[in-house]
């Protein structure tokens, strides 16, 4: 199947089975990242370094400077957050996983990649300070992931209508 929109070869399938090719991906990517930044009203700014900051800045150099205090964590990071929080910590930190200063909060991991490799961004996404109980969850939902490719999302939504 090409892609849904150009009918060329494809690069990212959904998990509804809608497929799209590169440059259709790269303005997916984008234009759900600046639609996250416009509806939670999240800071702008040239956050530099990692390669999480980097696609960020690549997609928001050219919009009007907002300040704040930005954060590069995403769907991976807060979705097992979420857990941990729920198994093992207070719940009233949950608040603090509702989207209000990450602009990637609903991209995975693996669209992340996607999208730097398709813009030529170098780098890896680094996995530190996952240690212990983090660790195990992190496991556990990669695990269920096998199987239901949806579970990061399913865990944000829930605390999102919740
Ligand atoms: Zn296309």
């Amino acid at each position: 199947m090409p892609c849904k929109l150009c009918k060329s070869q494809p690069v990212w399938k959904f998990t509804n089975k809608r497929q799209l090719c590169a440059s259709c991906f790269a303005r997916h990517f984008e234009k759900k990242v600046r639609s996250t930044i416009r509806k939670y009203n999240i800071p702008i700014y040239n956050i530099g370094g990692s390669l999480k900051a980097r696609v960020i800045n690549n997609i928001t150099r050219d919009l009007p400077k907002r300040k704040g205090r930005l954060q590069v964590e995403n769907l991976d990071d807060i979705s097992s957050k979420i857990l941990y929080i729920i198994m093992y910590d207070n719940k009233d930190k949950l608040k603090k996983l509702l989207p209000h200063n990450q602009p990637l909060y609903f991209l995975s991991n693996k669209e992340i990649l996607l999208y730097a490799k398709i813009k030529k961004i170098k780098g890896k996404i680094e996995e530190k300070g996952k240690t212990g109980k983090m660790k195990e969850i992190d496991n556990f939902i990669k695990m269920i992931e096998q199987k239901n490719l949806d579970i990061r999302h399913n865990i944000i939504t829930a605390l999102l209508n919740s």
